[in-house]
């Protein structure tokens, strides 16, 4: 378990690093049972910082942001690096961003958290509704609530996301420094999500995402919090050429999503920080799941797990299968 002082006085010394210019990651939320990010500029905020099973969001969204930000005319960039914790899997998020040379190693300083496990929102809600809990914390295979004085004790798979109870790299894949000792691996995944999908017919499966992909307000929330979605202007705001119009019916709906499909296969590192933020429950991951299998099953490759790799869509090996080109 993290030492929140420890872990405060660390990041207390790293922002007041003359070379450091912010350090992204998660205080305690105002609502429900979620953690709030935040970017500690100042010594003074660092008491703020916290690590518990309610820091579900990926910081490392926040890295693309302020290194690809546009630096103003007659300004000089700076060049200070960005601190910013992570769990196993945002870490892998890094890793893919070093993959794809989307900043240099050295801008960055990586807090690493081995971590063993974050709150599913929706299922909290379903079990204490629309609440925010005074404590949550992880004790052996129990998940401890504690809230209005009462405490309640709960299996990790009725409460934790659906991730977790499958992680494979709950140790950050990349750390400058590692704020606790690493977590033994407990999980392991099969894609049994993906088989499930697999066995519906090819009808009852547009069927399935007719109806998804209508629910779709297109507010882009999946996109804006993806920590591989970072193209300095994303294709579905391009006008000229216009690829997706902005209409929100089932054609253009369906479009966005599967050209996010395919711009993320061999690069999503499945945080599902997408289908997290989702207003109206679209089973994103199913999509990006499929993806993820299917690259490793044909090509041997997976996302953000080795920054010395090559990106996908870079390599090229005589033996990929290539029975799908006429
Ligand atoms: S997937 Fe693993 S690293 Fe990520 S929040 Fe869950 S347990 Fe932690
Ligand atoms: S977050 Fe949900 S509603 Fe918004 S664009 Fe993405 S899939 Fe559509
Ligand atoms: S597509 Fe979703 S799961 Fe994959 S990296 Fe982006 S936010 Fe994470």
């Amino acid at each position: 378990m993290v030492d929140l002082k420890e872990l405060q006085d660390k990041a207390k010394e790293v922002i007041s690093r003359d070379d450091v210019r912010r350090l992204i990651g998660w205080q305690r939320g105002t609502y429900g049972f979620e953690s709030a990010p935040i970017v500690v500029t100042d010594a003074s905020d660092a008491d703020k910082l916290i690590f518990d099973p309610t820091c579900v969001q990926n910081p490392a969204s926040f890295i693309t942001l302020e290194e690809k930000r546009p630096v103003p005319r007659g300004q000089e960039p700076d060049t200070r690096k960005v601190a910013v914790m992570v769990k196993g899997c945002d870490s892998r998020a890094i890793v893919q961003q070093l993959v794809e040379k989307a900043y240099p190693r050295e801008n960055v300083i990586v807090m690493g958290m081995p971590c063993r496990g974050v709150i599913d929102r929706r299922k909290a809600a379903a079990l204490f509704g629309d609440v925010t809990p005074d404590e949550v914390k992880l004790d052996g295979d129990k998940v401890v609530v504690s809230l209005n004085s009462e405490t309640k004790e709960l299996a990790r798979g009725d409460i934790l996301a659906d991730k977790c109870m499958r992680c494979r790299y709950p140790n950050p894949l990349v750390s400058d420094e590692l704020m606790t000792e690493e977590v033994e691996k407990w999980g392991a995944d099969e894609f049994a999500d993906v088989d499930e999908f697999e066995k519906m017919s090819p009808a009852d499966k547009w069927k399935f995402w007719e109806e998804q992909f209508s629910k779709c307000i297109r507010c882009y929330s999946c996109r804006n919090v993806c920590p591989m979605c970072y193209c300095v202007e994303c294709v579905v705001a391009k006008l000229k050429p216009q690829w997706t119009r902005r209409s929100t019916d089932i054609s253009e709906n369906a479009a966005y999503h599967v050209q996010r499909a395919w711009h993320l296969s061999g690069r999503c590192i499945e945080c599902m920080e997408c289908q997290r933020v989702c207003p109206v429950d679209i089973p994103i991951m199913t999509l990006n799941r499929k993806m993820t299998r299917d690259v490793k099953e044909m090509f041997d490759y997976e996302p953000g797990v080795d920054v010395e790799a090559e990106p996908l869509l870079a390599c090229y090996n005589p033996q990929d299968p290539e029975d799908y080109i006429m």
